[in-house]
């Protein structure tokens, strides 16, 4: 859950070999900031050797010093890529630091606005609430709880999916209904080092599912997915899967695509939860699906191709 790990015993063992900037061909940079930014300091190992220099009061603080503590997407492809025995817990260090930043009010002033957005809005950037208003379906006991995320609840592009997803399962009669009014999961709150943001939004959430009596979550948002499922400890689907499972029961019968498809892992599903069979299967089962990497891991559907959809957190 949300333990702390002591950053102090781990961050003083990375040799800054750099090993954790590749997939594992050595291909390309698979490290999102290091390959936005290009310095050595974007990387796990820099990063690294800031914290200790930071921590043993070697430097200070700055807006700057922030900025590259947060430039990290916490893809973990560097735990991934890592060859030390504490590589699980390299990402661990990056959120240990970001929060007693946050307990000394130190973070970047983007970082402040996103956290405040977070708190008052429960979304972070402080659109209006009511945000699944038009899909008219309110939760009322229903088998599944469809919870968008904010990128599908606000996103244009990812509404689209939203409402492409929403038609899938009237066709395949599933009984699902949204909170029109629903709020933010947390999960970026917690990889930020919010923990008591977190647990404030977490707490609005629980209880109103309590409330409702939701018993089982559906999402396409694997940031959600992670975060009822890991922090949370829901019984929580990602739509890939479910879909999947409709399509092979035969509960939804689907037709063949023309073209090649292909398939990007989210890190919070792939690396975060290891789900990479199910949307696979599924593409199979619908066009000529082609593996766009040796490994599924190592690719990155956050390395900036996408960017779009990084708007949930400030940084980037
Ligand atoms: S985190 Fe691991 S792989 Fe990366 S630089 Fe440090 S020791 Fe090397
Ligand atoms: S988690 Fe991802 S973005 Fe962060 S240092 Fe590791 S590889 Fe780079």
């Amino acid at each position: 859950m949300l333990e702390k790990v002591n950053y102090a015993e781990i961050v003083h063992r990375c040799f800054r070999c750099g090993y954790c900037k590749f997939p594992s061909d050595y291909s390309e940079i698979n490290c999102p900031s290091y390959a936005k930014y290009r310095f050595e300091t974007y990387f796990s190992g820099g990063r690294m050797w800031l914290i200790r220099a930071w921590m043993n009061n070697e430097i200070e603080w700055s807006e700057h010093l922030g900025e590259i503590m947060y430039s990290c997407s916490t893809c973990r492809n560097c735990v991934e890529r890592c060859v030390f025995k504490f590589n699980e817990q390299v990402v661990d260090v990056f959120i240990a630091a970001r929060s007693d930043m946050v307990e000394r009010g130190q973070v970047p002033k983007k970082v402040g606005e996103f956290f405040s957005n977070l708190a008052k809005f429960g979304n972070p950037w402080g659109y209006a609430a009511k945000r699944l208003e038009w899909v008219g379906r309110d939760y009322t006991k229903n088998e599944f709880l469809l919870h968008a995320g904010c990128v599908a609840a606000y996103d244009d592009r990812a509404k689209k999916s939203l409402k492409a997803l929403l038609k899938l399962l009237d066709v395949a009669g599933v009984d699902y209904g949204v909170f029109s009014d629903e709020i933010c999961e947390g999960n970026e709150a917690v990889i930020m080092g919010e923990f008591g943001l977190f647990e404030q939004l977490m707490e609005q959430n629980r209880k109103r599912f309590e409330e409702k009596g939701v018993k089982k979550v559906l999402t396409p948002d694997p940031h959600a997915f992670n975060a009822f499922r890991n922090y949370y400890g829901l019984d929580v689907v990602h739509h890939t899967q479910f879909l999947w499972n409709l399509v092979n029961n035969g509960e939804l019968k689907v037709g063949r695509v023309e073209g090649k498809l292909t398939y990007h892992d989210p890190c919070f599903l792939g690396r975060w939860n290891g789900v990479y069979e199910e949307p696979r299967k599924l593409l199979s089962r619908i066009g000529s699906f082609y593996e766009n990497a040796k490994k599924p891991q190592r690719f990155l559907l956050l390395r900036g191709r996408e960017r779009k959809f990084l708007h949930r957190l400030p940084w980037w």
